[in-house]
C-alpha cells in the first residue's frame, strides 16, 4: 500500500493518514500524480474541454456613482450588437455591487459584466494584442453603460478585465475555466455534486474535493470538505459531528 505523502514545491514532504487535494483537478491528477491513477472517463473529461465557457470573461469597473437603487443584476439588451473578444453580443449581463460596504466605498459602485469566452481565443493573441483586446472589451462595455446611464463614462475610476488566462494565472484553474458537466450528465446532477471523481482508482487514502471532484459552483464546493470528513468518519466507524463556533 502506498503511504500518503504530499510533497511541496520547496521539497519538504508531509506524511499523513489521508491526503485530500483541493487543487486544480488536471494539475492534481496529471502533474502531481503523473496521470498514474486515471480511468478512461477521467482522461476523456480533461482531453475534451468546452470550446468556450459562460462567465469566463470578467469586465469590472469601479465608478464614482451611487447605483444602490439599480437592481443587483440586469440583462441589458443592446440597440445593435457589439463585438467583445471576437464574438457578437446582443446583450450584456450586468451586476451592480453597491449594496454592501465590502463591495464598494460609500457613494461608489463596482459594476461587473460577465461574458462567455474561449481560452484559446485569448491564448492565441500576442502580448500587445492581448492588452489591446482587453482595452477594447472594457471600452465597448463602458460605451453601452454610458448610453444607458448618462455620465457613466466620466465616473469610471477603475477598470479591470480578467480573461481565462488571468484566472489560470491566479488560481491555477485548468484553462481558467470552472469545472464543466460531463457530456452525459444533466446539469442538475452536476450541480448536486455527482461529478467526476472524488477518489482515484488504485490510490488509497486519497480524496479530492472542490469543483473538479464534482461540486459545480461555490455553494457545492463549500460543502465538499464536510462531505470528505463525513466519509472518513464512516470509513473509520467514528461518529461525524459538526460544530458552529
Ligand atoms: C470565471 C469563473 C466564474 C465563476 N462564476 C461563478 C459564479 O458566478 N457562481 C458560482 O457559484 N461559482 C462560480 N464559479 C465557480 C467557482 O468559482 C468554483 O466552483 C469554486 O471557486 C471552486 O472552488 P475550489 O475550491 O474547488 O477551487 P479553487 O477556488 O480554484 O481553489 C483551488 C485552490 O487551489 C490552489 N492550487 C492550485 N494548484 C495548486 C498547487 N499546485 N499547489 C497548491 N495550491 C494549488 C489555487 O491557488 C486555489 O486557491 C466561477 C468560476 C470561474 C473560473
Amino acid at each position: 500500500m502506498i503511504e500518503p505523502c504530499a510533497r511541496l514545491s520547496n521539497g519538504t514532504e508531509h506524511r499523513a493518514d489521508v491526503v485530500i487535494s483541493n487543487a486544480d483537478g488536471r494539475t492534481t491528477i496529471f502533474d502531481m500524480l503523473d496521470g498514474r491513477y486515471v480511468t478512461d472517463r477521467i482522461r476523456a473529461y480533461y482531453t475534451d474541454p468546452p470550446q468556450e465557457q459562460d462567465m469566463a470573461l470578467h469586465i469590472s469597473l469601479g465608478v464614482a456613482r451611487d447605483m444602490r437603487t439599480e437592481p443587483h443584476a440586469l440583462v441589458l439588451w443592446l440597440p445593435e450588437p457589439i463585438e467583445i473578444a471576437g464574438k457578437r453580443r446582443d446583450r450584456l449581463d450586468v451586476e451592480f455591487f453597491a449594496f454592501a460596504p465590502e463591495t464598494a466605498p460609500p457613494g461608489k459602485t463596482t459594476v461587473q459584466v460577465l461574458c462567455s469566452t474561449s481560452y484559446e481565443y485569448w491564448k492565441a493573441l500576442s502580448k500587445e494584442e492581448y492588452r489591446a483586446e482587453k482595452e477594447r472589451a472594457a471600452e465597448a462595455v463602458i460605451a453601452c453603460l454610458d448610453r444607458r446611464f448618462p455620465g457613466f463614462r466620466e465616473q469610471v475610476e477603475v477598470i479591470d478585465v480578467a480573461t481565462p488566462l488571468t484566472t489560470e494565472r491566479f488560481v491555477g484553474s485548468y484553462l481558467g475555466y470552472q469545472a464543466w458537466p460531463m457530456p452525459e450528465q444533466k446539469l442538475l446532477d452536476a450541480l448536486s455534486g455527482k461529478g467526476l471523481s472524488k477518489t482515484l482508482p488504485g490510490l488509497s487514502n486519497f480524496y479530492m474535493v472542490g469543483q473538479w471532484a464534482g461540486g459545480l459552483g461555490l455553494p457545492n464546493v463549500a460543502a465538499m470538505g464536510r462531505w470528505a470528513i463525513r466519509e472518513l468518519c464512516k470509513r473509520d466507524g467514528r461518529r461525524f459531528m459538526t460544530r458552529v463556533d
